[in-house]
């Protein structure tokens, strides 16, 4: 899984994985010790890492985890992006994004039905049921944003997407998700006008700049939204001011300044959005930040704009839905067949049929097969036991991790993204991640991980992070029912003890809770 995520990894030279600057070891020297450890651990020990470096292994029961990972943590007055940044500058500590420093990500799919289930979200509320036909503005093609195009297009929408660098467009439309690019506002309408649906089109330019023209120009997207990295002002939003060279150059002598002007430019951004909005377009922020830095640069309105866990999102939290994934580590295609197959027998929810169908159809395989889908509480665990016992009969070429992104019911901790405006006041507390993590470990899980950053890095959340392989052993068996119903119930309970409704019926059916309650409810 570390060598996966850096074969698919944005900037794999550097370590990077995705999300402007989110690593999968803290230097090379960490990296090849990482790789040595894992090589010589033993059943019967945990090896540690901090913050993508290795510091110890340690004896411990054979179905405790072999893994365990704090990352990216600073106590609460010194989480600050620019003590941070200077923590990381002394090799002391390193942003590990949320599945890049655990070595879970799989590549654009994941953010692919994230974009996906927020999209038929959006229409289901907005539109009808459907965004087939509808405009949707966003911008960014970087690691998480390139997958926005074929969201939009299995959504049955049209679209533009802005991004400022000419290769990230190319590689959407050798992809075949861009339809075509253009750095010429007026094509784009044009072509986005008498396209058909499902037509996306590439800018290349500045979202700061085209989403002010869009708005001068009177031209109403159905939908705008945004997924440049712009929680990082330094590396992860170009500023207006400079081309993407100039840009590029600046942000390693003067990052103080381009954060500066950075922020600047996503103000206009988000002022034009403001913009859109009153002219009946429906914003929302799409988990990067922007409106924080906006409303730093003076933005006082840029909380009216939506963020999109809580409005469209967070129903499904609380029944434990969330971006759940699967890998198959033989490398073989086939097994991903397989496990298709077996959501439609399981006959799970006809919405994660479509999407199976559809993902088997558009999602090119990067690295190591993998399948995303937003199982709920109660069906992952199934669904991983029923893999388990496929890999026990040898009906698979080997064994199959499961993993999830950090960004779930009960992984995260983010008063600006996943718990934004939590009902009871509670959007800041981070027991929560910190317990699923101990939760998750006590629960046999094979990587644990506790990682904290955000906006530049610091103090702006912390989440939790596992992965769970079904060997097709029996204790593996064990291990995966225990450690995924644990996971994606302390989700429910945590929306429960929030006060939602769904999350208490959903805690209520699923028998979760205390002793007492339990026994009340029977
Ligand atoms: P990335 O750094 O790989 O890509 C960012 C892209 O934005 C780059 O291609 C860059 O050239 C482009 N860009 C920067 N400034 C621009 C500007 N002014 N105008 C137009 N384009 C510009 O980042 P990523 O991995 O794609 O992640 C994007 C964001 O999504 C991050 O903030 C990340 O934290 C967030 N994210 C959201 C979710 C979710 O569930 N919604 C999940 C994961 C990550």
């Amino acid at each position: 899984m570390l060598e996966n995520v850096l074969e698919i990894g944005e900037r794999p030279e550097d370590l990077v994985v995705y999300a402007a600057r989110g690593k999968a070891a803290r230097d090379w020297e960490s990296y090849s010790r990482i790789v040595a450890c894992l090589r010589a651990l033993g059943e019967d020990e945990t090896l540690l890492v901090q913050s993508g470096k290795p510091v110890g292994v340690f004896p411990s029961p054979p179905e405790s985890p072999l893994v365990l990972m704090a990352c990216g943590n600073v106590v609460g007055h010194y989480a600050t992006p620019e003590y941070f940044d200077e923590l990381c500058d002394r090799g002391l500590i390193m942003w590990g994004g949320l599945t890049a420093g655990d070595w879970q990500y799989i590549g654009f799919q994941g953010v692919l039905q994230g974009v996906y289930e927020l999209l038929q979200a959006v229409g289901r509320e907005h539109f009808a049921g459907s965004l087939a036909g509808k405009f949707v503005l966003t911008a960014g093609l970087g690691g998480m944003g390139s997958a926005q195009p074929l969201a939009m297009a299995l959504a049955g929408a049209r679209g533009i997407v802005v991004e400022v660098d000419p290769d990230k467009c190319v590689r959407s439309v050798e992809r075949g998700h861009l339809g075509a690019v253009t750095d010429d506002l007026d094509v784009a309408l044009a072509l986005l006008g008498g396209g058909r649906e499902g037509q996306v089109i590439g800018l290349v330019g500045n979202a700061a700049v085209v989403y002010g023209e869009i708005a001068e120009r009177g031209v109403v997207p159905d939908v705008v939204t945004d997924l440049t990295a712009a929680h990082d002002a330094v590396f992860g939003y170009c500023p207006v001011e400079y081309s993407l060279e100039q840009w590029r150059r600046a942000r390693l002598f003067d990052p103080k300044a381009v954060a500066e002007m950075a922020r600047r430019s996503m103000a206009r951004q988000v002022e034009a959005m403001l913009r859109l909005k009153a002219s009946g377009a429906v914003v929302f922020e799409d988990g990067n930040n922007l409106r924080v830095q906006a409303a730093s640069a003076g933005v006082a309105e840029a909380f009216t704009i939506d963020g999109f866990a809580e409005r469209y999102l967070r129903p499904l939290f609380c029944r434990g839905i969330g971006p759940f994934r699967w890998v198959a580590l033989s490398g073989e295609l086939s097994d991903i067949d397989e496990l298709d197959d077996l959501v439609g027998e399981m006959a799970f929810r006809p919405e994660l049929e479509s999407w199976v169908s559809l993902a088997r159809t558009h999602v090119e395989p990067q690295g190591l097969p993998a399948r995303s889908c937003w199982l709920g509480h109660g069906e992952r665990s199934r669904f991983a036991v029923a893999v388990n016992e496929l890999v026990r009969d040898g009906r698979l070429a080997g064994p199959v991790a499961f993993t999830r992104d950090h960004f779930d019911s009960g992984g995260m901790t983010h008063p600006h993204i996943g718990t934004e405006n939590m009902a009871d006041g509670s959007s800041a507390i981070s027991d929560w991640p910190i317990l699923d993590a101990l939760l998750l470990s006590a629960s046999g899980a094979d990587l644990v991980a506790v990682h904290a950053g955000g906006a530049g890095y610091a103090g702006y959340m912390q989440s939790a992070g596992v992965t769970v392989v079904a060997d097709g052993s029996e204790g593996a068996a064990v291990r995966l029912r225990r450690a995924l119903d644990a996971d994606s119930g302390l989700g429910v309970l945590r929306y429960a003890d929030a006060g939602y409704k769904d999350a208490q019926s959903a805690a209520a059916s699923a028998g979760l809770g205390l002793h007492q309650e339990q026994e009340d409810r029977q």
